[in-house]
């Protein structure tokens, strides 16, 4: 069953060779040998994942066919989960059970998946390499030294691991793309307003959006196609027709389509054996029929400093919910109101949160508005125009996701400030909500795993997942898996 994908796993069990509560245990016991070692869970739901194999197998034995039906796979612990612990990585939500499925839990349920549990994450989906969870670190399957990335970084980890078929994460600044990258694996953050985020613990709302990590392109149409669509629940939820994505995965070659290189992209600050494997990458692209251009995104460099003002924002405003009152911890003890929220806060909250909501309630205060937030929007403007133009001119963006393959654990935690530049090239994509993906490409001399960056134009998932998919039948880079 090892590094199977969900299409290979559907296949076997429409064909009857084992059970989904053959293909749940198997996975159940995998995480039992192995997780203590990676850290990729924070629940492992055993008992209500044999409950809906066994009705899956049911669904099955009666006829019903659904790619997605009886498949074992887990959910960033972002997601709300009905009845199970959604913690968001944080001792603030620890105690909290979920009255309610969010949408994609609740369409994938009904699409018949089987949740293995919850994923392991950083605190409140902030942070690049998943150290900022309260339930400690994820060891990369690559090299448990190093970091998976984040925020979804338990997903990756356990996909990678094999601890599951695949995962959902979600992606603010690149936390589906980065920890891809950095576990070899295919990370697909669709554009904003794609999936829905009801019932996903807000972060930054007008960047965060709900996608997949998968061993290859096909299993991320799969995903998407029953993850995606209008829900009236979400305000920001698009009314955009949703295509068959498993059908335009073969559907065109990639004669004439232009692929936009940008300058600002690779400059000096990238590693030399990523900007090697990304090059052969393009060329495989270009053998079959893609054309290169040069374009030009003036203003990338502003990126990661404006997308540090907007999201902590953002943070400091949703988190305001996490009082010690209504849900969540709760400080013992209190002598009044005012020692119940700042102790409940103080106490329930890790370091990088606070940080966040410190920067995001000073950018909002009155004597700032207009020096920060405000100037940060209409930059914000200014990338996302960046990336209109280059659309006029070519059908897809190409690049690095990471500057660095993986780094060691423990590496740049003292150092926001250079952990923030990890995501340089991933936060640019959020402030215009574009849809991406990466895809696996290699691997640099130590055996760490590199990945692609390709950014498409609004609504261009299916582009997008049909290079990869070019890609990937013509390589099999995707097929490796970590010893
Ligand atoms: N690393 C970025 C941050 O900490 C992005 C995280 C994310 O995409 N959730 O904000």
């Amino acid at each position: 069953m090892d590094n199977k994908t969900i299409a290979e796993l559907s296949a076997g069990l429409q064909a009857g060779d084992f059970s989904s509560v053959e293909l749940t245990r198997y996975y159940l016991d995998r995480i039992k040998q192995v997780d203590s070692d990676i850290n990729s869970y924070i629940t492992v739901t055993e008992e209500q994942a044999l409950q809906q194999a066994n009705n899956a197998d049911q669904r099955i034995q009666s006829g019903e066919k659904g790619r997605l039906l009886g498949i074992p796979i887990a959910h960033k612990d972002i997601f709300c989960t009905d009845g199970v612990r959604t913690s968001c990585g944080s001792k603030m939500l620890d105690n909290f059970i979920s009255p309610y499925d969010a949408t994609v839990v609740e369409k994938l349920k009904d699409a018949g998946v089987v949740m293995l549990g919850k994923t392991n994450m950083d605190e409140f989906a902030m942070g690049s390499s998943n150290e900022t969870s309260w339930y400690g670190p994820v060891n990369n399957p690559w090299d448990k030294e190093r970091v998976p990335g984040g925020s979804s970084g338990g997903s990756a980890a356990a996909v990678a691991a094999s601890l599951c078929v695949a995962a959902t994460g979600t992606d603010t600044g690149g936390s589906i793309r980065q920890p891809a990258a950095l576990c070899s694996l295919t990370g697909l953050k669709p554009t904003y307003g794609r999936v829905s985020r009801w019932g996903m613990i807000a972060y930054a709302s007008s960047l965060d959006q709900g996608g997949s990590l998968t061993r290859n392109a096909e299993d991320a149409a799969i995903l998407l196609q029953a993850m995606a669509g209008f829900d009236q629940r979400d305000s920001t939820s698009a009314e955009q027709p949703v295509p068959n994505y498993l059908e335009t995965l073969n559907d065109n070659d990639l004669k004439g389509l232009r692929i936009g290189l940008p300058k600002e992209y690779f400059g000096e600050s990238l590693n030399t054996e990523i900007a090697t494997a990304i090059e052969q990458a393009i060329e495989v692209y270009t053998r079959q029929g893609a054309e290169l251009v040069e374009i030009s995104l003036p203003n990338t460099e502003l990126a990661v400093s404006t997308y540090y003002v907007l999201s902590p924002a953002e943070a400091s405003a949703n988190l305001s919910r996490f009082d010690g009152v209504r849900y969540g911890y709760r400080c013992e003890n209190p002598v009044d109101l005012e020692d119940l929220y700042k102790r409940s806060r103080g106490e329930g909250f890790g370091a990088e949160v606070k940080r966040r909501i410190m920067i995001g309630a000073y950018v909002l205060s009155a004597g700032y508005y207009d020096a920060y937030y405000l100037r940060a929007q209409r930059i914000r403007q200014l990338i996302a125009d960046d990336f209109n133009q280059a659309f006029e001119q070519v059908d897809v963006i190409a690049g690095p996701v990471t500057q660095t393959t993986a780094f060691k654990l423990g590496e740049k935690t003292d150092d926001p400030v250079q952990m923030y530049l990890n995501d340089s090239y991933t936060i640019p994509v959020n402030l215009a909500g574009l849809p991406a993906i990466c895809h696996p490409v290699g691997f640099d001399s130590i055996g760490l795993p590199i990945g692609i960056h390709l950014i498409g134009n609004y609504w261009r998932e299916d582009r997008l997942l049909n290079m990869t998919h070019r890609y990937q039948q013509q390589t099999d880079w995707h097929r490796q898996t970590p010893g």
